[in-house]
């Protein structure tokens, strides 16, 4: 690592990682290469074999791609880390690179619906059993674990009811068992959240969401052990090609400037609307982690600094009062992203839920009158009016 850890958070995501070309360019540079010359065929074996650590090709490491990968790191505190091409090329990588025939795999139901379709549909198919558990519930946890279980998987808070697992206890029941926990820390953000800290073994991110920030571009990271990272992840993501391109990871990596002071500024927004919208006879229930009115509040400030940048607000009135509110708004944007400077509401029910059958969606606690808001930049009182001319059109039915 190119920086020392002692700096503090805000410190790293501006400095962490930078190396500088011979030209002492302010901005990380964009390596945009596929490959590399060496300057002799004795340098060419010696990259190859190991023994001079240099670059080999793009799919293998890029020079741009590995100043991302130390700065988040860094970040985290993880020994190491691997980018990939977007969230799902990493989360897929993560758990593809682990596990065998005969494994078996615990994850919580309410997952993001890519990673459902890789745990439920992907692994059995290369005989990886899977349980899926009801995440808050520790016992069901402790019941799914088998000698041959391999790893566990789980995302808090959840997409899109913003349910919380208790990742250090997750962590307890995976270990004695002789399992990994994998994190999915995308809700959360690597702001307000620290899995590796709380005892999990890998965190995965989409970077395409508070990384990025602007919408911008699509992007993924794998952390963990440097043994992990290098013996067991690196080798499936050379050999596989889900290598994050040098232009999008000079994206992420400008992003990662910035993440703390737009993560921040979003929560606070998110927080303010929470409390303004609170209490609203259009609305049945408005889930915020950071109120003290969500069911698992003693658990968010246990294991979050933040409530964060994601609100879920049900709607009295189903899916027609859901639809008159997305359609009231001058602000928000409808759209299925989260985590950008726009702010961003979602119905789940009939969008990025809307393959579950209507059981499915129950037992996740997804109503049709449930939307999702990623809030984001704009100022918080532009918001709170937007927000609240979309209930006061939600209620009057028009
Ligand atoms: C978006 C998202 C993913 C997938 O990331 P992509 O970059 O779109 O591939 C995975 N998990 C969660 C929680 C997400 O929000």
């Amino acid at each position: 690592m190119t920086q020392p850890p002692e700096l503090r958070p805000r410190t790293r995501l501006v400095h962490g990682g930078t190396v500088r070309s011979p030209f002492g360019e302010m901005s990380e540079a964009l390596f945009l290469t596929q490959g590399f010359a060496y300057p002799s065929a004795e340098a060419a074996e010696a990259r190859f074999v190991g023994e001079d650590p240099g670059f080999v090709y793009a799919r293998y490491g890029n020079p741009t791609v590995r100043m991302f990968e130390e700065r988040i790191a860094l970040l985290e505190d993880a020994e190491d880390a691997f980018a990939a091409a977007s969230g799902m090329a990493a989360i897929h990588a993560a758990i593809m690179c682990q596990v065998a025939a005969g494994d078996h795999v615990v994850a919580s139901r309410a997952l993001f619906g890519s990673c459902l379709y890789i745990i439920e549909t992907l692994l059995p198919r290369f005989g990886v059993q899977a349980t899926l558990v009801d995440g808050p519930d520790l016992d069901a946890w402790r019941a799914a674990m088998r000698p041959e279980t391999k790893l566990c998987f789980i995302e808090s808070p959840a997409n899109p009811t913003l349910e919380l697992i208790d990742i250090a206890a997750v962590a307890r029941i995976a270990h004695e068992a002789g399992a990994r926990l994998i994190v999915d820390n995308v809700f959360a953000t690597p702001m307000f959240q620290r899995p590796l800290a709380l005892g999990a073994d890998i965190v995965v991110y989409s970077a395409t969401k508070h990384i990025d920030g602007q919408g911008r571009c699509l992007g993924g990271v794998v952390l963990g052990t440097r043994r992990f990272i290098r013996d067991e992840l690196e080798p499936y993501m050379k050999h596989t090609g889900a290598a994050l391109s040098p232009f999008n990871a000079w994206v992420l990596l400008k992003g990662l400037e910035t993440l703390e002071l737009r993560c921040r500024a979003q929560a606070e927004g998110a927080a303010r609307i929470a409390e303004a919208l609170a209490g609203s006879p259009a609305l049945a229930r408005l889930i915020y982690p950071g109120r003290e009115d969500h069911p698992q509040a003693a658990l968010a400030r246990r294991q979050m600094s933040s409530g964060g940048t994601m609100l879920a607000l049900e709607l009295r009135g189903g899916k027609a009062a859901a639809f008159r509110f997305m359609n009231a708004l001058r602000i928000a944007l409808i759209s299925n992203n989260l985590g950008d400077a726009k702010t961003i509401v979602t119905h789940p029910a009939t969008t990025t839920h809307q393959r579950l059958s209507p059981e499915q969606r129950a037992a996740l606690g997804i109503s049709d009158g449930l939307v999702r808001v990623s809030v984001g930049l704009e100022d918080p009182e532009d918001l709170i009016a937007d927000l609240a001319r979309g209930l006061e059109a939600a209620r009057n039915g028009d």
